[in-house]
């Protein structure tokens, strides 16, 4: 069988490559899925009580890219709203990430904006030169907050210490003397009004789009012609872990469902020292959703399962180093998204990275 293009994955990045080729390309794509529905990671469906789950952990869509925002809100109408995350420490529900309120909340203070940045400069600690997350919490916050804010959560999420991820990690939790409570801050954020497998169902209603489900593009590939195929898997697999396989952090998922009406104070909140599951996300707050039951979601990290996180170190950098080399030398194959890159992306920088890629044809 011959497609001009064939893309291996139905996430989002499988998808937005998809989505162009066909609408404005007008050309046959052929979208290869091992699992037995579109969406990758961001998939959501409602289960038995009919309250509308994400499959594989929360996601909340927020991004200051407008390109990105107007390209996606060609296939859906937004939920808008403001994410916020509450985290247990020493007994007590404080707000993430680290502003005014927290500080305030964490030692029982009245303190302003002006002297919680005094407050902060006093704590943290000088680190000469900043390599790991380790050093970026604690030359920003200092020891005290390392410790009960970052320090354990990390270690459950990551397996490892904070010294040795890398930097963007822990530079991904902002840090504000400000009274800002948003987990983000972002221009645009919310939810796919009616869900991200909808939005996703959207992507894919040009005809020209043909999606395979249930298959290893392993299994076919050999019996297919193209002219380019777009890889968005693990990369390690694509070359036969010839370099070695790259870890992932993986998640255990544990939905639990209540017969009351809410269950937290916050969409999401974080267990830094107590438990062995990271965060609790109840669903209806993220969804808007209104039901007589809810929703939540425990989640425990793992090294095996499904790959969801790139590991971020220097030694896992080094060796994809070895796999770059490889991608370097295709001509006929593109390598675009969280696995494939193995860069921690969030949903808008995926959909950036494939509309630069489409937009410079595809040559990698
Ligand atoms: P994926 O969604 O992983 O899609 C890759 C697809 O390829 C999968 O469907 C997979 O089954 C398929 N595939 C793999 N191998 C093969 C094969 N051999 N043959 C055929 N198909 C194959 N981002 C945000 O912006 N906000 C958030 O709040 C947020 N929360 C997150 C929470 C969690 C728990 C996780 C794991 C991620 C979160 N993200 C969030 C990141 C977001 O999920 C990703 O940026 C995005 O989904 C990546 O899309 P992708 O297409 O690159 O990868
Ligand atoms: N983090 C932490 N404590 C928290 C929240 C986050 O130490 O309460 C650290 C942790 O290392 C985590 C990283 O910050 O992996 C990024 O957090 P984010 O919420 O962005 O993680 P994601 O939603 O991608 O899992």
């Amino acid at each position: 069988m011959r497609y001009k293009y064939v893309v291996v994955g139905a996430g989002l990045a499988g998808l937005t490559a998809a989505e162009r080729i066909a609408e404005v390309l007008d050309e046959e794509v052929l979208v290869i899925e091992k699992r037995n529905h579109i969406g990758g990671n961001v998939y959501d469906s409602y289960n038995e009580e009919g309250i509308l789950i994400h499959n594989y952990g929360p996601h909340i869509f927020h991004t200051n890219d407008k390109e990105v925002y107007d390209y996606l809100s060609q296939f859906t109408p937004w939920y808008h709203f403001w994410h916020r995350v509450l985290t247990y420490v020493d007994g007590n529900l404080i707000p993430m990430p680290i502003t005014v309120e927290t500080i305030n909340k964490m030692y029982n203070l009245n303190l302003s904006c002006f002297e919680v940045e005094e407050f902060l400069a006093k704590q943290a600690v000088s680190v000469d030169e900043i390599r790991t997350s380790k050093d970026v919490a604690l030359s920003k916050v200092g020891e005290d907050i390392y410790k009960k804010i970052f320090e354990n959560y990390t270690r459950k999420q990551w397996g490892v210490d904070p010294a040795e991820l890398d930097t963007a990690v822990i530079s991904r939790i902002p840090i504000r003397a400000n009274r800002d409570t948003r987990y983000f801050s972002d221009k645009y954020q919310g939810m796919p009004k009616y869900g991200y497998t909808k939005l996703c169902e959207n992507m894919t209603r040009n005809k020209k789009i043909k999606i395979l489900l249930n298959t290893d593009y392993k299994e076919i590939i050999r019996d297919l012609e193209y002219d380019k195929l777009i890889y968005t898997g693990p990369t390690d697999y694509f070359y036969d872990y010839k370099h070695g396989k790259m870890a992932y952090r993986s998640l255990e998922f544990q939905f639990e469902t209540y017969s009351r009406e809410e269950y937290q104070e916050a969409p999401v909140v974080n267990y830094p020292n107590d438990y062995d599951f990271t965060r609790i996300t109840e669903f209806k707050k993220l969804t808007g959703q209104e039901h007589k039951k809810t929703t939540i979601l425990k989640e425990f990290p793992t090294s095996e399962g499904e790959p969801y996180y790139p590991f971020p170190t220097k030694e896992y950098q080094q060796q994809f180093k070895l796999y770059q080399a490889e991608i370097e030398k295709e001509e006929k194959v593109v390598f675009l998204g969280r696995l494939a890159e193995y860069r921690y992306y969030n949903m808008d920088g995926v959909v950036r990275r494939v509309l630069n890629a489409f937009k410079g044809g595809f040559r990698g």
